[in-house]
């Protein structure tokens, strides 16, 4: 039996109105923007090449008139070029896959993980949570920000917390039986397989969930319906991103109609991807953020490739704030694989690296019992075709070896004989993407 109830962690901010907000989104976008342009050397020379002072920037409908950040910046000017604080004010760095093999990393001033915990802390309690809740936390800790995303935001509204990681699926159940979990918060595809799990055991009677934030990849509305009906639970959608903070720069409440986004810390804008130019609300395109109140790493106009739309017409639940939509795309070829952001190019600079097998692959994407498989399907060369069973067997090896250690996940090596990968004229395409997202 579903219990969660609609609660709002700080009313005066999240049901504000819409004018206040974005009095509220001038006022802390113009302090950033000096802010950047006086301590980040990066921000200053882009704003001088535009011809943009901080003193030109009002209001959020000047924002157009700065320049974009992508991802690559962030490794282009890896580890500390974007910071705007001096390290000794730097608490925490938290981290994520780049497009190579390298990470991208955030910093965070201690202002910053503050913020940071009270966005997820929201998330909680749109999700029906309090103090009295046992939230589960089986996302990864470490440089993922899931695990202790989801960690200080229990922590903040005063749950307890029980800190499992990601895995081992059996102490999982067994814990969350034994300890009378009320909520938990990991990938949905993770969800989705200790609800399966928990269905196998016969345990469904016995585990006490009632809801659960889940996010970090994306997911559909069949999905939910299926992870609900699986553990009897509200499940809700949690976005975010290491470049802005992490989880929880957008939720849902339980209306479940799209993600408020915290817009006291971050402006959305959606832009068409090719042309650059804003797009109204409503229009689907790419999701760009400004940080406003970020002093570790203010991002300006960092562009997310996630593709959404806007919607900002008030939600039942009270609360003012824009919502987003459920991801339905990226404009680039990055694979969320369990959690994991992993790009096509990671996996090619590994194969280059490897004798014997040529730069001709293809990569296979499903998803098996619920859990994301990614498949490295490679052309061998002609010489090392005829070669020994166990020559082979240690190309296969290294391969997912050296996939495991630069991007971090595991991988099925397949090495196929010479010519045989479809060659293409235009763009090649590298990736076949069969779980059924149903976008
Ligand atoms: P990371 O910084 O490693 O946490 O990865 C952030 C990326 O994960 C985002 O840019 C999205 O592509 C994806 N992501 C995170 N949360 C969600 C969500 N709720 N739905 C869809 N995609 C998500
Ligand atoms: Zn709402």
């Amino acid at each position: 039996m579903k219990t969660a109830v609609n609660k709002i962690y700080n009313p005066e901010i999240e049901c504000m109105s819409r004018e206040a907000i974005r009095e509220m989104q001038n006022e802390r976008l113009q302090k950033t923007i000096r802010l950047v342009y006086d301590k980040v050397e990066v921000y200053r020379k882009r704003m001088d090449e535009k011809g943009v002072k901080p003193e030109d920037i009002k209001t959020i409908d000047d924002l157009h008139l700065l320049p974009f950040t992508e991802k690559t910046d962030l490794r282009d000017y890896f580890p500390y070029g974007l910071f705007a604080a001096d390290l000794k004010d730097i608490v925490r760095i938290q981290g994520s896959s780049g497009t190579t093999g390298k990470p991208i990393v955030s910093g965070y001033t201690e202002n910053d993980v503050e913020a940071w915990s009270e966005m997820v802390a929201r998330a909680l309690y749109a999700a029906g949570g309090g103090e009295d809740d046992i939230v589960q936390v089986a996302y990864g800790y470490g440089l993922f920000t899931g695990g202790l995303g989801a960690h200080q935001g229990a922590t903040k509204i005063g749950a307890t917390v029980i800190p499992m990681s990601s895995g081992n699926t059996e102490r999982q159940i067994m814990m969350m039986q034994e300890l009378g979990a009320t909520m938990l918060c990991c990938t949905p595809s993770y969800a989705t397989y200790l609800g399966e799990t928990v269905k196998e055991k016969g345990l469904q009677g016995k585990i006490k969930l009632k809801s659960g934030c889940f996010g970090a990849e994306p997911w559909t509305e069949e999905m939910r319906q299926n992870l609900e009906n699986l553990l009897d639970i509200d499940a809700m959608n949690i976005y975010g991103l290491t470049e802005m903070g992490g989880p929880g720069i957008a939720f849902e409440c339980l209306e479940k109609d799209g993600m408020h986004i915290n817009e006291d810390h971050v402006i959305a804008e959606i832009i068409d991807p090719v042309t650059d130019e804003p797009l109204p609300y409503g229009e689907y395109g790419e999701l760009v953020f400004t940080s406003i109140t970020k002093t570790g790493m203010p991002l300006i106009r960092y562009r997310t490739h996630d593709i959404c739309c806007l919607n900002p017409e008030p939600c039942a639940c009270g609360r003012t704030h824009v919502r987003m939509s459920r991801i339905t795309g990226r404009t680039d070829d990055m694979m969320v694989i369990r959690g994991v952001n992993v790009f096509p190019s990671q996996i090619e600079s590994v194969l280059m690296r490897v004798k014997g097998v040529t730069p001709n692959y293809m990569l296979i994407v499903d998803r098996v019992n619920s859990t994301d498989t990614l498949e490295v399907q490679v052309e061998l060369s002609e010489e090392m075709f005829t070669d020994t069973v166990s020559g082979i067997e240690r190309i296969r090896d290294e391969i997912k070896e050296n996939i495991k250690s630069v991007v971090g996940i595991s991988v099925k090596v397949q090495l196929v004989p010479p010519k045989t990968i479809q060659r293409f004229e235009g763009k090649a395409k590298r990736v076949i993407d069969n779980r059924k997202l149903g976008f």
